[in-house]
């Protein structure tokens, strides 16, 4: 459990791939302070790289090529939102990527006031179809730190990134069989996912997904109460 007296709210992120989740959040942090996202992935690869006990841990099991056991995710993702809270008072921690699984979501309702005020989850609600035709269409910033993503219609003409002047480049991840892999992935945890939510009585906030990238951003800030002006 967070200190009591903790202030920082936690969100997490939740929607299909190509619903612009990351883009919004990503724009939010640029753009305010006290406002921190975690990637899973990231975080992993930092812990692995540092060699640190749970790095240890994480690269038994990927050097072997197996998926890392909920556990040690979430004890991570938990270790980290500590830190944010106790050492660096951050106002907002948004989990992009995590929690991916029940066993997930269940750590998270363990360690934190799922049903109290500081906690809610986004939905980023967009259909399949409008979800794959995006993806199919995107391109993603490549360099690492950034990552920002494009779309069909806000692709930079010189095939620079507008925030860091690194190449954009079309992921292989985005060709259409693993795009149709991702979205049904998605949507066979979905329910059991939001479930587990409603059963420790989370607030559940809906962005409608559909708009065009600036709409779905006042939206989100909307929604999470945050004044995007
Ligand atoms: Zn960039």
């Amino acid at each position: 459990m967070l200190d009591s007296g903790s202030t920082t709210k936690i969100y997490t992120l939740f929607g299909p791939p190509g619903s612009g989740k990351g883009t919004a959040v990503r724009r939010l942090v640029r753009e305010s302070s006290g406002v921190v996202t975690l990637s899973t992935g990231d975080l992993c690869r930092k812990h692995v790289s540092e060699g640190t006990d749970i790095g240890i841990e994480i690269n038994k099991y990927t050097s072997v090529g197996n998926l890392v056991p909920d556990e040690i995710i979430s004890a991570m993702v938990l270790e980290w939102v500590k830190e944010k809270d106790r050492d660096e008072k951050v106002e907002i921690v948004f989990l992009d990527g995590f929690p991916r699984s029940v066993g997930q979501v269940d750590a998270l309702c363990d360690g934190f006031d799922c049903a109290g005020s500081n906690f809610a989850v986004v939905v980023f609600d967009l259909d399949d179809d409008e979800a794959e035709k995006r993806l199919s269409m995107r391109v993603v910033c490549g360099n690492k730190e950034c990552q920002e993503i494009y779309s069909a219609s806000t692709e930079p003409a010189d095939g620079k990134c507008t925030h860091c002047g690194a190449e954009v480049v079309h992921r292989l991840d985005d060709d259409a069989g693993v795009i149709a892999c991702r979205i049904s992935g998605y949507r066979e945890t979905e329910n059991s996912i939001m479930e587990r939510y409603g059963n420790c009585g989370a607030k559940v906030l809906h962005v409608n997904a559909k708009q065009d990238v600036p709409g779905v951003y006042d939206e989100f800030c909307e929604k999470i109460g945050f004044s995007s002006k």
